[in-house]
């Protein structure tokens, strides 16, 4: 009960004192105090001198230096030094480093603690002393680390207590009073860091902000230029002794038992307490609203495991410490692994026949030109795919296919397939240029197009569908294996020109049959994505191996959310697939009645909270969030929106794949840590086309599954307990525009070609959701030629809705393009 009154400061003193006599002789005395008047060095430095006048109480205590010393000694402090220090430690601050940055308000805080064995204890000492450096700078670099890793950061910042204690102030260490302060320590644990060099880094700094201990942490605030810098704490409690427990028989008073309670109650989101001793304590506070005791564990478990490594007297790089001992290791791939399914040897179109076969009258596809059934669409593509033969096409070559969603596009693209050939989908709307340079790269034997099509690609040999030619009937039908390539999609490529992603039969089943797995069937389902892109093949064999009716809205009808929301009233739409910005867009639609939707999935970008509100307003469908690079097949994860909010939890991975996440040594992370997604399985795409050199970069060989390969997504994600996926963000500059995937680094060498080749390009989202590309080029572009240029040569969603004419593109010390120090367009750019 003592413990839990609280002082109130203006009216009684800050230290209340208890005394409970159990007999004559033996007594328990219960002392209380508030922070402000005893820190932890003071304690016992007090017990000491409590117990001495009980030894012995007429002697006079020995005189200690008063406290007004200590102020008059902090106020004859260089101001201008001290401030010109900090500056140069906390300059250029890149963020703060924050463990929960959603964390407001307080609350209390838990503890677990636990000591390291003797051995690892000694071992630990041992390399500090082998250093030249202090156990406590051990423990700060061990945390400095940790944050760098959870958080995917390399320059961390986090508080650490000081004694407050001036070395220079006589007597000091008798003193009895409030001295601790709270400083930041900055670290950089760069993976390529010899360790000791780390460690030895970390005593120097520790060593020079000890001579600044005294500026008051808000004012070291006010100089990072964050008010909220940091938000864990490190504290290494190498207090002196207390009060022997000591059996002389001569003393006045034996103090049998002594204990403490309560420890600090601070309002830091995570704090990590060491105490020095035989074996070394480690105590982890948190705030139990925050963190649960497993996920304190396993900060615990990860501290542990990172000072062995630091320990580990061979000469190892900071990044060759994992996080996790390797049994856990274990534990975390197998949990983020998708079902072993195995699959039949089958390809695309194979689901669309066995679907013909047992529902041959059912409505394949509704357009605006009319109705096909299943077996009207299984003869079609037959007979187009005998026409491709005939015109030459072998089983392995590329086909590529120019035209507007539509009957013969979805027939063009199955019977490319059936004859064997890797279907390259190209977009109608793109420029002339940009299906120039993918053809150019491509090579395909043939386009597959009409005449429209065949306009904007005249150099190449081409096959007209809208041509009645009657098919060849001798042609031996081709069938293709699930090992033979089925597609290749173009993304953008940050060498400056757009790579294509080839994939097989078999890695495009998986994601298809993987579908069923999850999701209703589609019943009627509704086309949406650019043929150009993975995501149209999700809808348009997720409903033709399922029987279900695929509805295609007219060339453009994407541009129109209105058109839309009224044809999901008229074909009693089911399934609705697409990215974000499209549904928000629909939803808002409030004339047409969209109640027959049953299944809402949306991929390619984070989905907002505000539309998961709009949503839950508007239908009552399931709500799903759904990831997939183009590289691992259409799809590998999803998950459904439960509550509120999507929270960027990407869910688990489909049969048959699996996801890593990895730390730069390619370490798996734990629990709650941030790493970069790196995705295996029968999903992955063979490579990139035509470019041996980018594929080695990409899909490198899983170093826990020998002879397969993993594809690094370039996402950063951390998982959680339950086994869910969390995206995180970019490793590198890839972004997402209305759901389009773009390397700036293509922008760039279009804007380069076009005669200016200082340029960066970056997204801004000056307006909260209204995230568009800003262009900015060093000279004096002349805006509309320069924006002609590039629509002629990229897609429209890879055009800079702005332009910004720079002297120079500002850089950060080490070189870098400054990011944040480019400006805000100007209306008019
Ligand atoms: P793409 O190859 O066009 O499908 O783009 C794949 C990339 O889009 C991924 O590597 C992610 O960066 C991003 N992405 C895809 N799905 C999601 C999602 N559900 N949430 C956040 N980012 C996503
Ligand atoms: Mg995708």
């Amino acid at each position: 009960a003592d413990q839990n009154t609280r002082f109130d400061l203006r009216n009684d003193p800050p230290i209340r004192v208890t005394l409970i006599s159990e007999t004559k002789n033996k007594h328990k005395i219960a002392i209380t105090t508030h922070h402000i008047a005893i820190d932890g060095w003071s304690l016992p430095v007090f017990l000491d001198e409590l117990f001495a006048l009980y030894d012995a109480p007429d002697a006079e205590l020995p005189r200690v230096t008063p406290y007004a010393d200590y102020i008059r000694w902090t106020a004859s402090r260089p101001d201008d030094k001290a401030q010109g220090f900090w500056r140069d430690q906390l300059g250029e601050v890149e963020g703060p480093t924050l463990i929960a940055p959603d964390a407001s308000g307080q609350s209390a805080s838990v503890t677990l603690s636990r000591q390291l064995d003797v051995t690892a204890t000694r071992e630990l000492e041992s390399r500090a002393r082998d250093l030249g450096i202090t156990l406590n700078a051990l423990i700060q670099s061990a945390w400095g680390l940790y944050l760098s890793r959870r958080g995917g950061q390399r320059d961390v910042i986090f508080g650490t207590t000081v004694s407050g204690r001036p070395a220079d102030l006589p007597g000091v260490e008798r003193m009895v009073g409030l001295f601790i302060n709270t400083l930041p320590l900055r670290l950089r644990p760069d993976p390529a860091l010899p360790v000791p060099d780390y460690l030895r880094h970390t005593h120097d700094r520790l060593s020079a902000i000890l001579e600044y201990q005294h500026v008051p942490l808000s004012t070291l605030q006010r100089i990072a230029g964050h008010e909220r810098l940091f938000d864990t704490l490190t504290v290494f409690e190498n207090y002196p002794a207390g009060p022997a427990d000591d059996d002389a028989a001569e003393a006045a008073l034996t103090v049998e038992r002594h204990s403490q309670h309560g420890g600090d109650a601070t309002h830091y989101p995570m704090g990590l307490a060491a105490v020095p001793g035989k074996r070394l304590r480690l105590t982890l506070s948190y705030r139990g609203d925050l963190f649960g005791a497993g996920d304190a564990g396993q900060v615990l478990d990860s501290v542990e495991t990172i000072l062995r490594g630091l320990a580990d007297p061979s000469d190892r790089k900071l990044g060759e410490i994992g996080l996790m001992e390797a049994a856990a290791a274990e534990g975390a791939l197998s949990v983020l692994r998708g079902a072993d399914h195995p699959r039949k040897d089958q390809s695309l179109p194979d689901l669309v026949c066995e679907a013909a076969r047992l529902a041959p009258d059912a409505t394949a596809l509704i357009s605006a030109e009319g109705r096909l059934d299943y077996a009207g669409l299984e003869r079609a593509s037959a007979a187009l795919a005998r026409r491709l033969a005939g015109a030459g096409v072998k089983r392995g070559q590329i086909v590529a296919m120019l035209l507007p969603r539509g009957i013969s596009a979805i027939t063009g693209l199955l019977a490319i397939m059936r004859a064997g050939a890797v279907y390259l989908p190209l977009d109608p709307d793109y420029p002339r240029d940009r299906i120039a340079s993918v053809l150019e790269d491509a090579d395909p034997a043939l386009i597959l197009t009409d005449r429209q099509g065949a306009a904007l690609a005249p150099d190449h040999p081409h096959l007209l569908t809208d041509d009645q030619v009657p098919a060849p009937i001798s042609v031996p039908p081709v069938h293709p294996d699930a090992a033979d390539p089925a597609y290749v999609i173009y993304t953008s490529g940050s060498t400056g020109r757009p790579k294509g992603a080839l994939l097989t039969h078999g890695a495009a089943v998986n994601a298809i049959l993987s579908r069923a797995e999850r999701y209703p069937a589609p019943e009627v389902s509704v086309l949406l994505p650019s043929l150009a892109f993975d995501a149209s093949l999700a809808v348009i064999f997720g409903a033709l191996a399922s029987g279900s009716a695929l509805v295609l809205p007219e060339p453009g009808a994407e541009k129109r959310p209105a058109e839309l929301a009224r044809l999901i009233e008229r074909h009693g739409i089911r399934e609705w697939i697409s990215g974000p910005g499209l549904w928000r867009a629909v939803l808002s639609e409030g004339e047409a009645d969209l109640g027959s939707l049953r299944l809402v999935v949306l991929g390619g970008e984070a989905i907002p909270d505000s539309l998961v509100a709009a949503h839950r307003q508007t239908v009552t469908a399931d709500l799903w969030n759904e990831y997939g690079p183009t590289e691992t097949a259409i799809w590998c994860a999803s998950a459904q929106v439960m509550g509120e909010r999507a929270q960027n939890v990407i869910g688990k991975p489909i049969a048959n794949m699996q996801f890593l996440i990895l730390d730069a040594s390619l370490h798996p992370v734990p629990i709650g840590v941030v790493g970069e997604l790196y995705i295996a399985g029968s999903g992955l795409a063979q490579g990139y086309l035509n470019r041996p050199d980018l594929t080695a970069e990409r899909f490198l060989a899983n170093p826990f599954a020998p002879g397969r390969r993993m594809y690094r997504s370039g996402d950063l994600a951390r998982w959680r307990e339950d086994g869910q996926v969390e995206f995180v963000g970019r490793a590198d500059q890839q972004l997402k525009i209305r759901g389009f995937r773009i390397e700036p680094a293509e922008i760039e060498a279009a804007i380069a070609r076009a005669g200016h080749p200082q340029a960066a390009v970056i997204a801004r989202e000056d307006r909260p959701g209204q995230k568009r590309l800003v262009a900015y080029v060093v000279g004096q572009p002349d805006r509309d030629a320069l924006r002609g240029a590039l629509a002629e040569a990229l897609p429209d969603y890879m055009v800079p809705a702005a332009f910004v004419a720079m002297e120079a593109l500002p850089l950060t010390p080490n070189g870098k393009l400054d990011r944040r120090a480019l400006p805000e367009p100007e209306a008019e750019a």
